[in-house]
């Protein structure tokens, strides 16, 4: 055991112990282990703990005991199919403790998951971690948290080891989810702009990273109106600024075009027209761009 984790514990420290020891289990451990946390890890594959116990870390014969020895439990397993069959049988030991679930999964899912540890006199923290495993503990990481404010605050600190940029959202256990698919959403539709950007461009023997600075700019830009846009959704009203919706839907036929022409894919263009074009028809087309909103809100597929 290291200097720092033996005053630790003398000192009363948070015992921490960690469920599942996948890629992200074990850097989720590590980052504990390296800021003097006692840490119990359990896996189902036990050989996947050696490098942690190297480094200070308990590995317990079960997943019963790895929680009876933590205050603060953390659950990174594959999906919530496997955190049901780690958890259930769990039931009567996981009572006054505080598990904090870094699986990913749906909001549905991380509510369910709150509700069947509030019957069992457990505190319920959902997570979902904004980085790759190597960033855990640096400052690339982000995690974001949803339940009870009082865990949250009682286990910040430990929560912050494994990244400085620490959030808790609200006491929704089903926001942390939310919030991981809404980025998601946003980061694939980014990227995806810049492949078919890239694709078309290619046409024409652009390469790639030629684009690469004008798109950054681009993004730059849509970076600026966001600001106006959640104003605008907040209130309900979308005045338009700069171009109505109208005169974007006109540029996106050439999209359609331009794509069918040259032989790209135009799937993306013609579901951001299609979007648009029922925006139109439901009168939105004097509206500015944030109107688009109304769309989005509404199951897919409905008419205007
Ligand atoms: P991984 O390397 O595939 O590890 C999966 C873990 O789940 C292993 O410990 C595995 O145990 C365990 N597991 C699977 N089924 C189980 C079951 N029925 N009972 C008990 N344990 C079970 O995956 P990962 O990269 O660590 O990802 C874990 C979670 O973190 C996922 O929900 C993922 O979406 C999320 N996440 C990952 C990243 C990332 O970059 N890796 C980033 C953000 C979020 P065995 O070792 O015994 O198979």
């Amino acid at each position: 055991m290291t200097k720092q984790l033996m005053e630790n514990r003398d000192a009363g420290r948070t015992h921490v112990t960690v469920l599942g020891l996948g890629l992200m289990g074990q850097a989720l451990a590590a980052a504990f282990l390296r800021d003097g946390y006692p840490t119990t890890v359990w896996n189902r594959t036990a050989a996947k703990a050696e490098q942690l116990v190297a480094q200070g870390a308990k590995l317990a014969g079960s997943a019963r005991d790895a929680v009876v020895d933590g205050r603060l439990v953390v659950i990174c397993v594959s999906d919530y199919q496997a955190v049901r069959e780690l958890l259930e049988p769990l039931g009567d030991v996981v009572g006054g403790r505080v598990l904090v679930n870094l699986t990913s999964g749906t909001s549905a899912q991380a509510r369910e998951t709150g509700e069947w540890a509030s019957q069992r006199d457990a505190t319920y923290l959902d997570g979902a971690i904004m980085a790759v495993p190597p960033g855990i503990g640096t400052a690339d990481a982000a995690i974001v948290y949803s339940g009870p404010r009082t865990a949250f605050d009682l286990h910040e600190p430990a929560l912050r080891t494994l990244a400085p940029t620490t959030t808790h959202l609200g006491a929704d256990p089903g926001l942390a989810s939310l919030y991981e698919v809404a980025v998601l959403s946003l980061m694939w539709n980014m990227g995806n702009g810049f492949l078919h950007g890239a694709a078309l461009l290619g046409t024409a023997g652009v390469d790639a990273t030629t684009f690469a600075s004008l798109a950054e700019q681009a993004i730059g830009t849509v970076t600026g109106w966001l600001p106006g846009y959640a104003r605008q959704i907040d209130d309900g009203a979308y005045p338009a600024l700069d171009a109505t919706i109208d005169t974007h839907h006109a540029a996106m036929e050439h999209l359609v075009h331009e794509s069918e022409s040259l032989g790209v894919n135009a799937e993306l263009p013609r579901l951001i027209k299609a979007l648009t074009d029922r925006a139109v028809a439901g009168g939105h087309g004097g509206d500015g761009y944030a109107a688009m909103i109304e769309q989005f809100r509404k199951p897919s597929g409905t008419r205007p």
